[in-house]
């Protein structure tokens, strides 16, 4: 079999690609250029460079600026981009399209689809045309299966079908249990003056009590744009905390409330994401399918950074998909295994492996120690 005869669906439950993105994320681009070397020529939305990349300690009133050479140099953001990652996604799609890949907007993968050999076969989408209490209106459709020889879940932090698939396979009987944050994000216009693009910068400490892990984040980019966000650990102690009040307390501290007067905001969102790390990965590989990027809990939790990983993820689960399909005689039970290696001997591994005690450190020891005893 030729790779062009290969037929790749993508299903999407967003109007379109990108549309369920939070978008101002500061990406690095390694994936990037290995998947599209020529991209800058291509017209791929990366237009803010980042210049430069802070780093601070807040307290209620002020903050303490630590020095670039103290940081581990992994947080160090020389040679990303600021970007909206709803048009890098929906710029991605379109290349998608142009070499025959057919992607269906709009369709949710409601349920995952075995066999008797509780191999996974596809998918099945959402019906479509209910009312509010599940009714059938004059629109409905119901959901139609799609099958596949072999099914990449890719849905991000906490999807529904990875979760159905982890339990019906008992995928995570050997991984910790995943960990959690709560991610806000908010894209402000700013006042001119205020705007320096290609500006980064993130904060731990207040509003946060040392024991909650989480920081703040403020990316300046595009034409006078912000994204400023906040992550909250979701295992947090004090069941009066609330992750959405304590982003709300953090606009007010004098450096964020100067940044934002006068400003608008135009978008905002919210959504979770994994902070187990590798431990907490569940077998990547089952027979039928296996789990990229955020479906298998790729992100650098210090570095807030998981897209370069979900991209190359994407590019080995390709490699040993098509593989797969071309050779089918090296594949036993429907797995792809040379997946497993793939990313153990890949960067992606390096960037996770490094970071793996992070959050179990701040669990332990409060952030600043955490932190600390990581970096020492
Ligand atoms: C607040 C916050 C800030 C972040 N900042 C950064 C950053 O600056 N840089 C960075 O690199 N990373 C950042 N990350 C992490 C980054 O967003 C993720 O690592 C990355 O988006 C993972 O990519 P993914 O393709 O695996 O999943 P996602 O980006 O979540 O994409 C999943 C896609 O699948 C679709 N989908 C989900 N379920 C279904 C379903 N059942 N049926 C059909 N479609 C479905 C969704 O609509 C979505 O389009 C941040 C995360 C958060 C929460």
């Amino acid at each position: 079999m030729k790779k062009k005869d290969i037929s790749v669906c993508l299903v999407e439950k967003g109007v379109e690609v990108g549309s369920h993105i939070l978008s101002g994320a500061v990406i690095d681009p390694v994936a990037l250029n290995e998947l599209i070397p020529n991209w800058k020529e291509k017209g791929a939305p990366l237009n803010t460079k980042v210049s430069e990349d802070n780093f601070s300690l807040f307290s209620e009133k002020n903050y303490l600026t630590i020095p670039q050479i103290l940081m581990p140099p992994l947080m160090n953001n020389k040679n990303n981009y600021i970007i909206s990652l709803g048009d890098l996604s929906h710029w991605l799609s379109k290349e998608a399209e142009d070499l025959g890949v057919e992607i269906y907007p709009g369709f949710t993968a409601q349920e995952p689809l075995f066999n008797d050999q509780n191999e996974l076969i596809g998918i099945l989408t959402g019906d479509m045309g209910r009312d509010a209490k599940g009714n059938e209106t004059n629109n409905y459709v119901p959901g139609i299966e799609i099958h596949a020889k072999y099914s990449l879940i890719a849905e991000g932090a906490r999807g529904s079908v990875t979760k159905l698939i982890e339990q019906k396979l008992s995928l995570r009987k050997n991984s910790d249990p995943q960990k959690y944050g709560l991610g806000f994000k908010e894209i402000w216009r700013l006042k001119k003056d205020m705007h320096k693009p290609g500006l980064v910068e993130h904060s731990l400490g207040w509003p946060l009590q040392d024991n909650t892990g989480g920081g703040s984040f403020t990316y300046h980019y595009g034409e006078d744009l912000v994204s400023l966000g906040f992550v909250v650990h979701l295992d947090y102690s004090n069941p009066y905390l609330s992750p959405f009040d304590e982003f709300q307390k953090f606009k007010t501290h004098p450096k964020i409330k100067k940044l934002l007067t006068g400003a608008e905001r135009i978008s905002y969102g919210a959504r979770a994401l994994n902070e187990g790390g590798i431990q907490s990965w569940a077998s990547l590989v089952f027979p039928g399918g296996l789990f990229l990027g955020c479906s298998a809990g790729m992100v650098n939790v210090p570095r807030i950074k998981g897209t370069h990983n979900a991209m190359k993820s994407g590019i080995l689960a390709a490699e040993a998909t098509v593989d797969a399909i071309i050779d089918p005689t090296k594949i036993h039970n429907r797995k792809l295994t040379a997946y497993n290696q793939k990313i153990k001997d890949s960067w992606i591994w390096t960037d996770l492996y490094a970071v793996r005690n992070i959050k179990p450190l701040i669990t332990k020891f409060g952030t600043r120690l955490g932190m600390l005893f990581w970096r020492y």
